[in-house]
């Protein structure tokens, strides 16, 4: 255990699900991967489950075996893995599992065929971004192949699923033509005979900002923790990161702070120190308007962030060591948020805070209103 600490508030996850389920004509997959952004897989499959989701999606089948472990019952989808994956274990607890060519389909299908059972599948197709998915050109070709797999009672078509290359810039004409090529893909699918699958293409920005990518069903994973990558809604920010205060340290003017001296005090000040660094998810690489909230204040984070710790100039304002900063927060209260976090780093807030490390504590909480957040601090 270290000084750091994840507040998770599974209200704010609850409040944002709701909002996301009340958006849409169809189906709420809420997506869990990388450890629910940070928050925790389980923690967030729960919030999001008892509030509008109906299915959780997910990476790699490890991270799916690894929710039905921790007692998760509901359909899961995972849809990227290698061709020698457990897709046994898989089919074994109910895990759906993306195709996105014709190795995957084989691989999955022997695996079906020795369980004597058949694997829920969804066909994944490539929109425009040359990572994930079928190529378009092979698209005709793996439809053959599902439906000869589907025959041989190996697998059943319940999804047909694609992506976005560019959702977070609601007007950028990709968004449209990438739509179409979803549609199309879809109708081939249709004419196939997978009349049953539901489609789904959109994931948080465009479930915020593209009816028409809808379909029958979205998947909404940033969202769920309060990032809008559109800025276009309040979404409930549901992660606070604090850490504690190990020292404080009264320093004189040329002192020198951290490695390398990254930073020479200018005038006598008061220096903490403070248990998170960049293992814990404290970005190395920061701007030095970097800034931590304490006692309603902002201070600076001074010289290198450091493996395990950071460096905050107090100036004239007093802290004991064992208090907590914020490193960030929903920001009612002024603290920063994982947005301006990110535009410190040059990142996205995705980033952050799954960048948040192992070691951190996390711990649940319950705000049952926004207000109430800031109200209780
Ligand atoms: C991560 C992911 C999502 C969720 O994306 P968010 O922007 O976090 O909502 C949806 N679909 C796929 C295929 C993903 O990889």
């Amino acid at each position: 255990m270290t000084g750091a600490r994840l507040l998770v508030d599974t209200g704010a996850i609850e409040r944002n699900t709701c909002l996301f389920a009340g958006l849409v004509p169809g189906e709420l997959m809420a997506v869990v991967k990388a450890d629910g952004y940070g928050a925790g897989a389980a923690r967030v499959a729960r919030a999001a489950l008892a509030s509008g989701a109906t299915r959780l999606g997910v990476t790699s089948i490890a991270e799916a075996l690894a929710l039905r472990d921790a007692g998760v019952s509901a359909p899961i989808l995972s849809w990227l893995n290698t061709v020698d994956a457990d897709f046994g274990a898989a089919v074994m607890l109910d895990v759906e599992l993306a195709v996105p060519g014709v190795a995957h389909l084989d691989a999955i299908g022997r695996a079906a065929q020795a369980l004597g059972r058949r694997a829920r599948v969804h066909l994944q197709v490539d929109c425009g971004m040359a990572r994930e998915g079928c190529p378009r050109e092979l698209w005709p070709q793996l439809l053959g192949f599902a439906a000869a797999a589907r025959s041989r009672g190996e697998i059943e078509v319940v999804g047909v699923m694609g992506h976005l290359s560019s959702a977070d810039e609601p007007f950028d004409q990709t968004n449209r033509r990438e739509r179409d090529r979803f549609a199309h893909a879809l109708r081939l699918a249709r004419t196939a005979g997978f009349r049953a699958a539901v489609p789904h293409l959109a994931a948080t920005a465009a479930t915020l900002t593209q009816g028409a990518a809808h379909h029958g069903m979205v998947r909404v994973g940033a969202g769920l923790v309060g990032i809008d990558p559109t800025g276009t809604h309040r979404l409930d920010g549901a992660l606070t990161l604090e850490a504690q205060i190990v020292d404080v340290r009264e320093v004189g003017p040329g002192t020198p702070v951290g490695y390398g001296h990254g930073w020479l005090a200018e005038r006598p000040t008061r220096l903490a120190l403070v248990a998170a660094g960049y293992a814990d998810g404290v970005p190395r690489a920061l701007d030095p308007a970097a800034a931590v909230f304490l006692h309603g204040v902002r201070r600076r984070i001074v010289g290198r962030v450091s493996m395990d710790q950071i460096v905050v100039d107090l100036g004239g304002l007093d802290a004991a060591p064992g208090e907590y900063v914020t490193v960030f927060g929903p920001g009612l209260r002024g603290e920063p948020t994982v947005g301006e976090w990110a535009a410190w780093c040059g990142t996205i807030p995705n980033e952050i805070v799954t960048g948040i490390g192992p070691r951190v504590e996390r711990v649940a909480q319950t705000s049952s209103t926004r207000e109430a957040i800031g109200a209780a601090r």
